[in-house]
């Protein structure tokens, strides 16, 4: 058997085809969505990442605001900021872009953002949303896993479900995700005693640890759907995942790249979260 590749490239050109169709009916109604992107300190990776997804949104008709601070900036500052975005009117997602410098408590800034602003899907209370099935914002990473699985027309009620990964931005969420849709979940990290007794088991794997090479074909059922989300550097510093692409390709039914996977989703859902978070205030 030889994957079907999942493109993630592909389909995020649709979902923003679609954003772009929602951005421009709300702003014939009067609004524009708009985002703030606050970046504090100059990490070369948070650079690169609040700069695409500040292009992402030009591209689709939405305002973004990119806020950049100095490394030094207090804990007290960057909460007063995030404050006042709360209250902007033009705003209606918020991003704080991680990791942040040491000084800053991230969790406190995250809590600080308002829930229906939340569009990274970060807060406890999109956490707990999220977890009971109530209206919220969906972490941007697993959302877009789900996407992928929903674009091959895969149907998770009965299924089996691995996840390896446990982090409250990834794995913990993915995991929700696929049991709000009638999968069985397991979830493995780093104390699960044998992983590839999981994964043999799995139908739909989703591998997000960051570390290459955790998932190989001997370690997957014939015909399973595995997603890939870790985001690692092989030997001659090309971008890779976490799984053993060539290996995992001829024995799973369908199978996302590194890079052209996950990795394109992640900011199309956050233009998604965006537009529906502009929708719901425009509505109130
Ligand atoms: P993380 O917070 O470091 O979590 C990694 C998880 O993997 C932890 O739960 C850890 O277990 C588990 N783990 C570590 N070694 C393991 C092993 N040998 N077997 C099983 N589980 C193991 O990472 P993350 O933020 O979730 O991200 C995971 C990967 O996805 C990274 O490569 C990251 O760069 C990538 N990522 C990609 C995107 C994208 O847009 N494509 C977005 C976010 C993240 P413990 O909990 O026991 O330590």
């Amino acid at each position: 058997m030889t994957a079907e590749l999942i493109d993630g490239n592909a389909l995020s050109k649709q979902l923003r085809q679609d954003v772009a169709a929602r951005a421009a009916a709300l702003r014939a109604r009067g609004t524009t969505p708009g985002l703030a992107v606050v970046l504090v300190g100059d990490n070369p990776a948070s650079q690169v990442y609040v700069r695409n997804k500040v292009k992402a949104c030009e591209d689709s008709g939405l305002h973004s605001v990119l806020e950049k601070y100095n490394a030094d900036l207090s804990e007290a500052d960057l909460l007063a900021r995030v404050d006042a975005l709360n209250h902007d009117p033009a705003i209606h997602g918020i991003l704080v872009q991680l990791p942040l410098p040491a000084h800053i408590d991230a969790q406190k800034v995250i809590e600080a953002i308002s829930p229906a602003k939340d569009v990274d899907g970060f807060h406890i209370a999109s956490a707990g949303a999220l977890m009971t099935g109530a209206p919220g914002f969906w972490p941007c990473t697993p959302y877009g896993c789900m996407k992928m699985l929903e674009s091959i027309g895969y149907d998770l009620r009965g299924k089996h479900a691995v996840v390896i990964g446990r982090s409250n931005i990834v794995g913990k969420p993915m995991a929700l995700m696929l049991l709000q849709k009638n999968a069985t979940v397991t979830i493995c990290h780093s104390g699960t005693k044998d992983l590839k007794a999981m994964t043999l088991q799995a139908d739909v794997i989703v591998a997000a640890v960051g570390k290459r090479n955790v998932l190989t074909a001997d370690m997957v059922k014939p015909g399973a759907v595995v997603l890939d989300v870790g985001m690692n550097r092989d030997d001659a510093g090309k971008l890779c995942g976490d799984v053993d692409f060539d290996g995992v390709k001829a024995v799973a039914s369908h199978l996302t790249p590194v890079p052209g996977g996950v990795g394109p989703m992640t900011i199309t859902m956050l233009l998604v979260n965006t537009m529906e978070a502009a929708e719901r205030s425009a509505s109130s």
